[in-house]
């Protein structure tokens, strides 16, 4: 009998939770023909989320809980429930029910019939999500394809199923700044899509607030990306060259007398902003990758646990 995973990340989740216990309890108890559990990461919630949790676990031993010691973040949390899950399948889903638990089946299935490793779900249609987040998701996977090394498949989020295989290569990713969805289409393997109509979050508010979309999305560029790099080196050499145009105006100017040196103050004040932003620009970018390296070296832990229930 093969055996399967659900890894649930929650911070914050008690408007849902317990619903979204409930309707994955009732999709697995369908799956005779697989042994399963629910693994849910209580991401530092500061709610009732791990009381609720608790409670259901009491009942159901097949639900198993990693508490962190606070939170740290959405992507720690799925790594934890990926390198805590000692099933052949997996299935990561978020707990706001925007990924309907009832399709779990169609993944299983679509896995079987195509001999695939991962089948990661698409969104045919997002409902309950502003127009902006909808553009910006929209513009931001189009723009991650062409900056980076390797290729993403469009609107995917992390709702997918993967076995055994992809999870151990998961595992063994050291990086501690994990783009989840990049790495698992950087392992390889036979990765086939399945079409789904995205949902309106169940209950409670998004945890993805501007500010973490914006880190999460320079996160994915940085770490999948040296283009940014590759961008500031042409943009310094675009400056060299109209340097040298400018210069070689200038020389000719004073030789031939068509330039008024006196006058040049609204020239050099241009030249000077715009040279100068380029630079902040470009050392900016550095930094950024440097900042990079920086987290990346000190080795710390992607995520503590305080306490594991049913493990
Ligand atoms: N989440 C988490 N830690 C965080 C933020 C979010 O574990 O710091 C979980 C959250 O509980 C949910 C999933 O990640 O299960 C996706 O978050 P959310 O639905 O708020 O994001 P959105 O769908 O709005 O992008
Ligand atoms: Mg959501």
């Amino acid at each position: 009998m093969k055996s399967l995973s659900v890894i649930v990340p929650c911070y914050n989740e008690e408007a849902v939770i317990e619903v979204t216990y409930n309707r994955i309890h009732a999709v697995l108890q369908q799956l005779t023909h697989l042994e399963s559990h629910i693994l849910f990461i209580n991401d530092g919630s500061s709610d009732d989320t791990l009381g609720i949790l608790s409670r259901i676990a009491v009942h159901d031993k097949n639900v198993k809980i990693i508490h962190f010691s606070r939170n740290f973040g959405h992507q720690a949390a799925v790594t934890a429930g990926i390198n805590h899950c000692k099933t052949e399948l997996a299935v990561i889903i978020d707990a706001d029910l925007q990924d309907p638990p009832e399709i779990i089946p169609d993944l299983l299935q679509k896995m079987e019939d195509e001999q695939a490793n991962v089948v990661y779900c698409v969104r045919k249609s997002r409902a309950g999500e502003n127009k902006f987040k909808l553009w910006s998701a929209r513009r931001f996977y189009r723009a991650m394809n062409s900056m980076s090394e390797v290729k993403f498949p469009l609107d995917t989020g992390d709702f997918r199923l993967i076995d055994a295989r992809i999870v151990e290569e998961f595992n063994r990713m050291k990086e501690r700044g994990k783009y989840i969805r990049g790495l698992i289409s950087w392992v390889g393997f036979k990765q086939v899509p399945f079409y789904y109509e995205r949902e309106a979050r169940y209950a409670g508010e998004t945890k993805y607030p501007l500010r973490k979309m914006l880190s999460f999305a320079s996160k994915a560029l940085l770490y999948f990306s040296k283009k940014p790099l590759l961008l500031s080196v042409s943009l310094g050499f675009l400056a060299v060259c109209v340097g040298v145009l400018l210069a070689l105006w200038y020389a000719f100017g004073k030789i031939f007398g068509y330039t008024n040196a006196e006058s040049g103050f609204t020239s050099i004040m241009i030249i000077v902003i715009f040279f100068g932003g380029i630079q902040l620009l470009t050392i900016g970018v550095l930094g950024q990758y440097i900042g990079i390296l920086f987290d990346e070296v000190k080795e710390r832990p992607e995520y503590i646990i305080d306490h594991t229930t049913n493990f």
